[in-house]
């Protein structure tokens, strides 16, 4: 399985300004691939391979012998991306969506170039780390963790003016001892989680205060006049704020899915895709959605390596439904409570959702299995 780890690098002005550099260069080829594409399928009706196009990769630096200055493997990556996304836009069409066709990427926002295999090397480990990169340098890397298992790419990101190194390892599965206890969990109202064991897990107050700040932020931003210093300075500030905000949103994702995982064998979860297509969000914060993915995809992600088991379950009505009798208790967003006249059954109406979710990840998972023993 695939793991990815992500350290801060400490570039010198020199060295960022080659960064920025081949994420610009990455971007003119993007640019330049897709509308090669374009044409090709709107004149020919001929579909570009992500290797018919690496194959016109030096017809293109003598072109623009700027890329010359961009390590090989970087700019054959482009291609491959160029790729995915239009395999994404296929895919998608095949499943009757209605998909954009793939966009053009301004160079300002295009933020990342890949090192697909080599070109790069560890020269040493540890917060005081060095890593050298082809064609760009060997830069100060904070490793704050080690790296397990194989490297497979190295990508370097642009993020509110800070670089990062991201390394995808393939590492070995290591399970977690059997529990025997399975659980259900309620992205809920009440509170950030809500499992049917009963427990309330709340947003921790570092991760609140820094959303409200992010909030501020925002609201500074809009105030401030488009292309001012102040607006640039304000836009600055707002994107330090998202990626702290990010930061502390993966690290009490990780805190809690670790939690979950250890106590369970399985866990079962509302699956957000369905959730967002019916819009029972709607109402909810939307601050909270950015949580629920991230703990959402952390809990999946994590369950591979610990041999553990989600199951995605449909959510309507997980909180209307009773838990205990299965009858009907129409209640509106503010209603904190889950009463059933039906059964007498009271309690949290977030973990009375949970009871449910569990109760559908069980019959998901088990369900065939009872019928036919039956
Ligand atoms: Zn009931």
């Amino acid at each position: 399985m695939l793991k990815t780890y992500k350290f801060r690098l400490y570039p010198t002005e020199e060295q960022a300004q080659i960064m920025h550099n081949t994420c610009f260069l990455c971007s003119i080829l993007y640019n330049r691939g897709l509308a090669m594409r374009k044409e090709k399928w709107e004149n020919e009706k001929l579909s570009l391979s992500a290797y018919d196009q690496i194959k016109g990769l030096p017809a293109e630096k003598e072109e623009t012998p700027f890329l010359n200055g961009v390590y090989s493997q970087i700019l054959q990556d482009v291609y491959r991306r160029l790729d995915k996304s239009f395999q994404n836009f296929f895919r998608r069409l095949k499943e009757g969506e209605e998909p954009g066709y793939p966009k053009f990427k301004p160079a300002r926002k295009y933020d990342s170039f890949t090192y697909p295999q080599s070109g790069f090397s560890i020269e040493k480990e540890g917060r005081g780390g060095r890593l050298k990169l082809s064609k760009i340098g060997t830069v100060k890397i904070k490793m704050h963790r080690p790296v397990c298992g194989k490297i497979k790419t190295l990508t370097i990101r642009r993020r509110a003016g800070r670089w990062y190194a991201c390394f995808v390892c393939e590492i070995e599965a290591e399970p977690l001892p059997k529990t025997g206890n399975s659980t259900g969990i309620d992205f809920g109202i009440n509170s950030l989680v809500a499992t049917s064991d009963g427990e309330l897990i709340p947003s921790p107050r570092n991760l609140l205060q820094s959303e409200a700040k992010l909030k501020r932020l925002q609201r500074a931003v809009s105030r401030k006049k488009k292309g001012s210093r102040r607006r640039k300075k304000a836009v600055l500030a707002l994107q330090k704020q998202h990626e702290k905000v990010a930061n502390q949103r993966r690290d009490f994702a990780f805190k809690v899915a670790r939690k979950l995982l250890e106590q369970n064998d399985l866990i079962a979860i509302e699956d957000l895709q369905v959730t967002n297509m019916v819009g029972n969000r709607r109402l909810a914060k939307s601050i909270h959605d950015a949580a629920w993915n991230k703990l959402a995809t952390i809990l999946e992600h994590k369950a591979e390596e610990f041999g553990r088991t989600i199951v995605k379950v449909n959510p309507q009505n997980t909180s209307q439904d009773c838990s205990g009798c299965c009858e009907k208790v129409p209640k509106t967003l503010s209603a904190r409570q889950h009463n059933c006249p039906h059964c007498g059954l009271s309690l949290d109406r977030d973990v009375n959702a949970a009871l449910n979710i569990l109760h559908r990840g069980l019959d998901e998972a088990f369900g065939d299995r009872e019928a036919e023993a039956s």
